[in-house]
């Protein structure tokens, strides 16, 4: 029997829900909003994607790589490792290798040591549009494990000060331990709620990262059903409250003048463009271009199931599975000196 829906207006294309796990219970609800945001087709390539990943990417940590020689040594047992080649520079982020995922980048020393951190390009994209600079005060909102941390202190070469917060205990402490092993100096960690940093440090940081928390839609798996149980469209609006409230925080953070980068791994704009407009609404927050975007990505939407939302949503970007890159929204934010 066909399940009321509140949220989407059009019947789940049977053909889309076919694609999935019997033990996924909100399939339909699933395949209703991947049709309504990219299509039929689009829906079905994503859908396909999501198991199929085979690659990995990587980069070279130089907080951890003490000297030049030390790094041509480094470059030689990688090659070694995966077959004679560093592996294929990814486009737009050309400090990343990608490689297969059975050359068992992680099994090579280097991961480890934190020589070389292995990283989706999505997460490395996304610290590129932040542009951290050095000697600056940077805000990591919703920080564990660390990965952007890592991406944003490499960039700023461990000067200036970075704060990481992190509310739940074990992904705080992974964290910390994670970001010691990469040799990051610059940063302080503190184990509390995002939602009220705002308000504490009001016009603090220069930039604000908030990598939000989120339904992590496109971490999905059909392989593994711990990667699509927790999804269901009430948790959607609970994952949507909490956003909204972290990025009011973040915002509230930031120095005026300063850069605000929201950006989640799901697809739908319940968690993306609706948590930013809700942000716009509130306040003088300017969404900013972003100029360079992969091939494999489109921009953000202005409308959703029959609604209007503000024009300038269509600045931001959503970016789809493929080849190494997970999927994932990105909306670059300005806070007007007033
Ligand atoms: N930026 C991280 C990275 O690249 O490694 C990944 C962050 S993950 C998408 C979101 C994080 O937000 C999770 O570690 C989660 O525990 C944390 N989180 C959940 N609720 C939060 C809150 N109220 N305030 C801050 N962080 C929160």
């Amino acid at each position: 029997m066909a399940r009321a829906n509140k949220y989407i207006v059009l019947p789940a294309n049977p053909e889309l829900v076919a694609q999935l796990p019997d033990d996924f219970q909100f399939a339909g609800d699933f395949c209703q909003r991947l049709e309504a945001v990219f299509g039929f087709a689009e829906a079905g390539r994503i859908i396909a994607e999501l198991s199929q990943k085979t690659i990995s990417s990587y980069w070279l940590n130089d907080l951890q790589i003490e000297s030049e020689a030390d790094k041509v040594l480094l470059l030689e047992s990688l090659k070694a490792h995966l077959g004679g080649s560093l592996g294929v520079s990814v486009p737009m982020v050309s400090d990343l290798y990608s490689v297969a995922r059975d050359a068992a980048i992680s099994q090579h020393a280097s991961a480890e040591s934190g020589q070389i951190y292995i990283q989706n390009p999505a997460s490395y994209f996304a610290v590129s549009i932040l542009d951290p600079q050095t000697d600056e005060e940077i805000l990591d909102l919703a920080a564990a494990p660390g990965g952007k941390t890592l991406a944003i202190a490499a960039r700023m070469n461990n000067t200036g000060r970075l704060a990481a917060v992190e509310p739940i205990r074990s992904r705080f402490f992974r964290m910390q331990a994670n970001l010691q092993r990469c040799g990051v100096t610059n940063v302080e960690f503190y184990q509390r709620d995002g939602r009220s940093v705002g308000r504490a440090v009001p016009e603090r940081f220069d930039r604000v990262l908030l990598d939000a928390p989120c339904s992590s839609e496109s971490r999905m798996n059909w392989l593994d059903a711990s990667t699509y149980q927790h999804w269901s469209p009430r948790k959607v609006k609970e994952t949507q409250r909490k956003q909204k409230s972290l990025i009011r925080s973040a915002y509230a953070a930031l120095k005026p003048g300063g850069i605000l980068l929201y950006c989640t791994c799901s697809f739908g704009p319940d968690e993306n463009e609706l948590v930013v407009a809700s942000l716009l609404k509130k306040t003088d927050a300017q969404i900013m271009p972003i100029t360079e975007c992969p091939s494999n990505s489109m921009p953000g939407l202005t409308r959703w199931l029959g609604k209007k939302m503000n024009e300038d949503l269509d600045l931001t970007l959503r970016v789809m599975p493929a080849g190494p890159w997970d999927g994932f929204y990105v909306a670059k934010i300005f806070k007007p000196i007033a």
